[in-house]
């Protein structure tokens, strides 16, 4: 089985040093790449036949303008085929046609190579001439060419963006085989990182059920430094139970005053992690410190730096909060229905309205933007990651069910009204249905799999018609939270009749 492992490198004074300025390097690597391969898209490819004479020296380092030499590899023009160095052979590749038995070379093809074959034999040059690139690993540079050209891919392919020049680099990739575990400890391990040395890390898991190490990627995080191995280890996933075995199923469903309703009528409390009123405030400030620093001095360098570690917390503790809501979602039954949310599409910015005279009306804006930030503090996605990957460990089956009216269906009468629903308040506007709006919800995701209510059974915990005190809005729901205080905790007695009666003297409401 092939897993993800982090651990927090612990490097001391002369690693963090050397890992810091290898970001640098790495960062213009990786601009010098792009430049090269973007200005001979944009000049030679229309006519690649034609020899373009470029001045050197025009990209050389971004910070310092420094040339360095006329033939430095980075500055000279990309082709058709990708960059025409100074020595032409590097712009061609030998491939040997072997025979299948006997493995004698039968021919060598010589063709163009293309752009990042090239880099980086090119990468290899540089490293003979420029102390800064020498001091960096040589696999280290190569994945760094290897992931522009994930970025192009990804723009020809998948429709993603053309690839930035970056301004700050937070990560790099070792090649499979290269970082070594050493000085396995009860606590702590060390790594070996080529090019750097033995970097110490918490060991929070059993290193010993390792059998391969894969790649290995270096991150620097609000001011720490990790370490995230792709490790293939013994442990194999039990086998998913087919849906009909399973005795139970929680239907689950995401909102924002509730973060989770499960459908056995619990909640897991929104926590707004970066959208609470302290948090955003402090978070506004930071921002303010930042903006009111002068440009490329030092107080701006360490009011950005005070930015960024707050927002790691705010992330940190965002995760290990998802880890344990997701964890409480599949110890509950032996299946999870889900609704299939794009959670994209939710977070879209206001449409502008135009007024027909040229101008525009009201959009409400800003209050959008608001909501979704919410939205994305809420971290649904992370959430519905999370559980599925915990509920594959155990074996249990995760039903994605459409999102359609779930929140607007009646679960007794099956009407479907948007005025049934009010805040948390859920009341049909047919057979005057009463619930907890996100129980409900979550209830209705439930039965889409075939999650079966029984009778006279408590399945409602007492408190599931609880709602805020703050949004209390009309007398009948008054009424509702009565009728289920005088129930008390004994669900059996809570009868739809009993309801329908306390609801029906208040039909003539304003609110219905
Ligand atoms: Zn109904």
């Amino acid at each position: 089985m092939q897993v993800r492992w982090n651990f927090k490198l612990l490097p001391n004074q002369t690693q963090e040093a050397t890992l810091e300025d290898w970001m640098v390097t790495l960062r213009k690597h990786r601009n010098y790449a792009l430049r090269e391969r973007t200005t001979g898209f944009e000049t030679n490819n229309k006519d690649s036949e034609s020899s373009i004479i470029y001045g050197y020296g025009s990209y050389c380092d971004l910070e310092s303008r420094i040339e360095f030499g006329s033939c430095c590899p980075l500055t000279c023009p990309v082709l058709k085929h990708g960059v025409v160095p100074h020595n032409l052979g590097l712009a061609t590749k030998e491939t040997k046609v072997k025979d299948k038995d006997t493995k004698k070379v039968l021919e060598t093809i010589v063709k163009w190579d293309n752009a990042s074959g090239i880099q980086m034999k090119v990468t290899t040059q540089l490293r003979n001439s420029l102390w800064n690139f020498a001091r960096v690993d040589s696999n280290v540079l190569q994945r760094n060419v290897a992931h522009l050209d994930t970025a192009f891919s990804n723009f020809y392919k998948l429709g993603r963006g053309y690839p930035n020049f970056i301004r700050r680099l937070d990560s790099f990739e070792y090649k499979p085989g290269y970082v070594k575990l050493r000085h396995i400890r009860k606590n702590y391990a060390t790594a070996y990182l080529p090019g750097i040395g033995d970097v110490k890390f918490h060991n929070s898991r059993d290193l010993t059920l390792i059998q391969d190490l894969r790649t290995c990627t270096i991150t620097r995080k609000g001011g720490s430094w990790y370490i995230s191995m792709l490790v293939n280890i013994a442990d194999i996933l039990p086998d998913v139970m087919p849906l009909e075995k399973c005795k139970s199923v929680v239907g689950i469903d995401v909102g924002i005053n509730k973060l989770i309703a499960l459908s056995d009528g619990s909640f897991q409390e929104n926590k707004r992690i970066s959208t609470n009123k302290r948090t955003a405030r402090r978070m506004a400030m930071r921002q303010r410190a930042i903006s009111r620093k002068l440009k490329g001095s030092k107080n701006k360098i360490k009011a950005v730096k005070k930015l960024r570690l707050q927002q790691h917390k705010l992330a940190q503790h965002r995760d290990g909060y998802d880890w344990q809501i997701a964890k409480v979602v599949v110890d509950t039954a032996d299946a999870i229905a889900k609704e299939d949310l794009n959670i994209k599409n939710m977070v879209k910015r206001a449409k502008p309205k135009h007024d027909g005279k040229g101008g525009y009306k009201r959009n409400n804006a800003a209050q959008k933007t608001g909501l979704n930030k919410v939205i994305l503090d809420a971290s649904w996605g992370d959430i519905f990651d999370k559980i599925a990957w915990l509920a594959l460990k155990a074996g249990k089956p995760v039903v994605e069910v459409s999102a359609r009216h779930t929140s607007q269906e009646c679960p007794k009468c099956g009407h479907i009204d948007k005025k049934n629903r009010k805040g948390e308040k859920f009341l049909c506007t047919v057979c005057h249905h009463v619930d907890h709006a996100d129980t409900k919800a979550s209830r209705t995701i439930g039965k889409r799999v075939g999650l079966v209510f029984l009778k006279n059974k408590k399945t409602l915990r007492a408190d599931c018609a609880k709602v805020t005190p703050s949004s209390y809005q009309s007398d009948w729901v008054e009424t509702g939270n009565h009728a289920f205080e005088v129930a008390g905790n004994d669900a059996s007695n809570l009868t739809v009749g009993y309801l329908r009666d306390m609801a029906e003297p208040l039909k003539e409401s304003p609110h219905l």
